[in-house]
């Protein structure tokens, strides 16, 4: 029997979209390589934008997840002047955004599949697809399948075609660094010549992420916790004090998309579509947003796979998706070097962005709800 729509890949984004997919009554069901539960291993540590909590409430989850809100944002560049807060209160919302644990989300999102009795089939792993007009069929290590929809949340993108791709040569150091005061939920965004240095209110410490050269990431890694707590003390400033720091993981760093999020019977999603540089935050919430605009246009479809749906869906994404990989590019090549013309002029960009409350309200709207902002 041809099945409705297959995703490949149970992370948070497959995930979220089988169950947003189920709110709309399509038939979805998940296949990933690992078992099922794995993903409640995952390191990382999200922002999750003030839209991303709405459409995570909306699938149900969110009070399941284990949040700490965002009150306050403060973005500076080191070494020069210029700066800028957002605020909540400034806002009107309650939080700017959220932060969580991946495993919170994947624990959360898996708990709620179960519920909605939504297939989950772990060591089934991807080896081969093959479109024709009336269906795909999947070539799986638990077998054969034909679907009419297959949807990639693999977590990376393969050797495609037409990929685009910019390598930053940087690596994130990931770490957890506690504050000697209580952080009162500001985030701070501080920009360094050799990349940002992001501190993310959790729980009630900070999830650091540490932007570098590739070397320089490992040599942090290998160094004892006193020497690790010295030097990322001295880079951030002393704005925040910091009394401990555990855990670290490296990320390679890159932004690399698909010009198409879709093709024949084939569609991709999350980091599968376009792995963006953590930055700004983007990755998952933008995934988000497409999950939801997804399962709205196929809603009632005789034939989720049906070329006219997959080119509607990209044309209504086409916007936010662009808009979102531009800024966070942007972001790091504005902010990531020591030319000296550009040091002066973001620092003037940071100022009249303090003094012009709509055009700071206006990046911050962006930031929370992505192109529905606009
Ligand atoms: C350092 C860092 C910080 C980040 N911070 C943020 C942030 O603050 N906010 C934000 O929104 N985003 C952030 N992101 C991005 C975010 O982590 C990703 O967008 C998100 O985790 C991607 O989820 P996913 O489900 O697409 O991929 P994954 O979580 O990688 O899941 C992919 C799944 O597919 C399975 N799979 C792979 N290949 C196959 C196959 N052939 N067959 C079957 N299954 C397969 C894997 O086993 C896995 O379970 C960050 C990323 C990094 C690297």
């Amino acid at each position: 029997m041809t099945k409705s729509v297959v995703i490949v890949g149970g992370g948070p984004v497959g995930m979220s979209l089988a169950l947003a997919l189920h709110k709309q009554g399509v038939a979805a069901e998940i296949h990933d390589l690992r078992p099922r539960g794995a993903a409640a291993g995952d390191q990382r540590i999200l922002a999750l934008s003030h839209g991303s909590m709405q459409i995570l409430s909306a699938l149900g989850v969110w009070s399941q997840i284990k949040a700490t809100p965002i009150t306050n944002i403060h973005v500076s560049q080191r070494g020069a002047a210029g700066r800028t807060r957002i605020s909540a209160q400034e806002e009107q919302v309650e939080a700017l955004g959220y932060v969580a644990s991946s495993s919170s989300i994947a624990m959360a999102l898996d708990h709620a599949l179960k519920e909605a009795g939504i297939c989950f089939h772990g060591e089934s792993r991807l080896l081969d697809a093959t479109p024709d007009d009336a269906a795909i069929t999947l070539k799986l290590s638990s077998g054969d399948l034909q679907t009419r929809l297959v949807a990639y949340a693999e977590g990376k993108i393969g050797e495609a075609a037409e990929v685009v791709e910019r390598d930053y040569d940087q690596h994130a150091l990931i770490c957890r660094l506690t504050p000697a005061r209580p952080h009162q939920g500001t985030a701070w965004e501080r920009f360094t010549s050799h990349g940002p240095f992001a501190l993310l209110p959790f729980e009630n410490d900070y999830a650091a992420v540490y932007v570098c050269k590739p070397t320089d990431a490992e040599r942090l890694k290998a160094m004892p916790d006193a020497e690790l707590l010295a030097h990322l003390q001295q880079e951030f400033g002393p704005r925040v004090q910091f009394s401990a720091v555990q855990g670290r993981f490296i990320y390679p760093l890159g932004l690399r998309y698909r010009a198409q999020p879709t093709a024949q019977r084939q569609v991709w999603l999350g980091n599968a579509a376009q792995t963006l540089h953590p930055v700004a935050g983007q990755g998952f919430n933008l995934a988000l947003r497409d999950c939801m605009a997804l399962a709205h246009g196929l809603s009632d479809a005789a034939d989720p796979g049906a070329p006219e749906l997959l080119a509607r869906y990209a044309a209504n994404r086409k916007l936010d998706r662009s808009g979102t990989i531009a800024i966070t590019d942007s972001l790091i090549r504005v902010f990531s070097n020591d030319d000296f013309l550009l040091k002066h002029a973001r620092g003037a960009a940071l100022i009249a962005l303090d003094m012009l409350p709509p055009l700071r309200s206006f990046l911050a709207r962006r930031m929370m709800f992505g192109a529905r902002a606009w």
